[in-house]
């Protein structure tokens, strides 16, 4: 069946020939036979379609569809060791785990993620500083090859292709099945603290004093103030014996039904939002007790928000750049952002801990992380990004994958210099629209 298909930032619905892979049986050890595209034509692991841009899509080729793929293999109630096929979803993990006292060691910023895309990406979380990206905590995983071969690899066993499955985009093979641990929590609710600032140098001193007894930080920064108030979001898993609510928060049902005629994202509401949101935290600083939903995923309780931005989609830019000039490229983007007026609610502020990357081509690296979403505003929007481009590459950092619709090829390499030793360890049979753009096949 062939099907118009987008990814989250809308921008780019593509036909594509669906592939749907059903739980791929349940008898031990896994075996089952791949559906293959039709002769010539590439084929492309997909998840839930969370990244923002062209990672997820194969225009004109094919996709493999993960999410049916979502059996439980085996969990170990002692060591909190979980096997499962890899288009089992983090929002169930979560689910069903969490109120027994088990959670998923990293997390990103949606739920509604399988574990394949979360490995693929090697997403990461607001606990990067403590614990590393998701790739970090996999402790084996199965690929299956175009070809009929399959590999189980893990830190420890064939390390290379481990390496290059790791936030490998989709490209050395099918993730069929991925063993991990879940962490022990006394339960589902977070110790959280919110505090208030106004420029830029109060947030590294607030990151730099919190990460030694915070698990998670987080900040959201107004990209239209270049000064760069905001708020610093601080938590910790709530001590065992500690008193917290009976009942879970119940879902904000708040949707967006429809896509708007034109961006509801402009100017005067971004003004109006990053104002309201801003006075609205600084009144109510200090701690208080949250369950993980509204922590970790916040976005997630307006089911559709990415409609909100039109028939012609968003862009996000998410960009690290080391430590060491790192606090001057962010203030320069910041500023660069703040005179385009463009532009977007809830620009995320983070510093990254200093573990290497388990992957070859991991976005995570030791330094400071800003995520801002954009309205496609055309050309005006990708020439932004070309002079933000030119404050990333220059400081040494580079994009995240998981994001992009739309960087240069230049940057990519200089960003990943280990992108040609991953080449080797591609599926000559997988492809993706970034594949092509960025790797040139
Ligand atoms: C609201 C929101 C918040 C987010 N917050 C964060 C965050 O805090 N941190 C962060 O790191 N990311 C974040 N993301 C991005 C998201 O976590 C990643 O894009 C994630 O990889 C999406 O997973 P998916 O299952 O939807 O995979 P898809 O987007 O469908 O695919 C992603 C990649 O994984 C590959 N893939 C998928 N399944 C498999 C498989 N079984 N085998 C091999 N390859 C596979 C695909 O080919 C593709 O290359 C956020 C996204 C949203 C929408």
């Amino acid at each position: 069946m062939v099907i118009p298909v987008s990814s989250w930032g809308r921008l780019n619905a593509a036909p594509h020939a669906v592939l749907p892979i059903d739980a791929l049986g349940s008898q031990r050890p896994l075996s089952f036979t791949l559906p293959l595209p039709e002769p010539g034509q590439t084929v492309l692991p997909y998840g839930m379609g969370r990244s923002y841009g062209d990672v997820c899509l194969n225009p004109d080729g094919a996709l493999w569809l993960t999410a049916g793929a979502d059996h439980w293999l085996a969990f170990d109630a002692d060591s909190g060791l979980l096997t499962c096929q890899a288009g089992t979803l983090l929002a169930d993990i979560q689910r069903l785990m969490a109120p027994r006292g088990w959670m998923l060691p990293v997390t990103p910023g949606t739920q509604f993620v399988t574990v394949g895309g979360a490995i693929a990406n090697d997403v990461h979380g607001k606990n990067h500083h403590r614990a590393g990206s998701f790739g970090h905590h996999v402790q084996a995983l199965t690929l299956q090859r175009t070809d009929g071969r399959t590999i189980t690899c893990g830190p420890d066993q064939h390390a290379e292709w481990f390496a290059a499955t790791v936030g490998g985009l989709g490209l050395t093979g099918l993730i069929t099945q991925a063993t991990l641990p879940l962490r022990r929590v006394a339960s589902p609710w977070l110790d959280t603290e919110t505090i208030a600032f106004d420029a830029l140098e109060r947030f590294y001193a607030l990151a730099a004093e919190s990460e030694a007894d915070w698990e998670y930080t987080v900040s959201w920064i107004d990209c239209l103030d270049p000064r760069g108030r905001g708020v610093f979001i601080r938590a910790n898993h709530g001590a065992a014996g500690a008193s917290v609510p009976t009942q879970r928060p119940r879902s904000s049902g708040l949707n967006m039904p429809f896509t708007p005629p034109l961006s509801l994202v402009n100017k005067i509401s971004l003004r109006a939002f990053n104002t309201l949101y801003y006075h609205a935290h600084r009144l109510r600083q200090g701690r208080r007790i949250s369950h993980y939903l509204p922590f970790f995923y916040p976005l997630d309780g307006i089911a559709h928000w990415n409609r909100m931005y039109g028939p012609r989609g968003f862009y996000q830019y998410q960009c690290v750049v080391p430590f060491d000039g790192g606090e001057q490229a962010i203030a320069a983007l910041l500023e660069r952002i703040a005179q385009s007026g463009q532009g977007s609610f809830l620009a995320v502020l983070k510093t990254f801990g200093h573990q290497a990357s388990p992957g070859l081509l991991s976005f995570a690296q030791p330094g400071i992380t800003l995520a801002l979403d954009f309205p496609n505003q055309g050309d005006k929007t990708l020439r932004l990004f070309e002079q933000m481009d030119a404050i990333v590459g220059q400081a040494g950092g580079r994009l995240y994958p998981a994001k992009d619709a739309r960087m240069p090829a230049g940057l990519f390499q200089s960003g990943y210099p280990q992108w040609a030793q991953m080449q080797p360890y591609r599926d000559p049979g997988i492809s993706s629209a970034m594949s092509r753009r960025l790797m040139g096949q």
